[in-house]
């Protein structure tokens, strides 16, 4: 993907070493900019898209975390309320409003202990 002076190559390149760039071929047409098209072939960025190795190239974040032996979920963009994390604080709010006698001190006790039970998360 890169040229031997460190520059990427570039999706022009990228598609002439396949065999795959067309003369007048748009970088990405007008279709692909508003939603995803019905062709296969519109533009380059189209036609990258449907390489084998370019989608099965997982992003740098995924392949860093995976092969430290982690696992990684992404999310929906702006739908907080699919991530776990926001189940296990709604939760863990629940529980130290349930048992919290409402002083600070009360507190200082139930947000650690909130956040070390075995909380039901629904
Ligand atoms: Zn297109």
């Amino acid at each position: 993907m890169y040229l031997s002076d460190g520059h990427p190559k570039g999706i022009k390149l990228v598609l002439e070493e396949r065999g795959l760039w067309k003369k007048g071929l748009k970088r990405i047409c007008s279709e692909c900019k508003i939603h995803l098209p019905t062709k296969n072939n519109c533009c380059a960025v189209r036609i990258l898209f449907f390489q084998l190795d370019f989608a099965a190239q997982r992003p740098l974040i995924q392949e860093i975390i995976e092969d430290q032996g982690h696992k990684i979920i992404f999310y929906p963009k702006f739908h907080c309320e699919l991530n776990f994390i926001e189940q296990f604080w709604n939760a863990a709010k629940q529980f130290t409003r349930n048992n919290c006698d409402y002083t600070f001190k009360g507190l200082e006790k139930m947000v650690p202990d909130a956040t070390n039970t075995n909380l039901k998360i629904c």
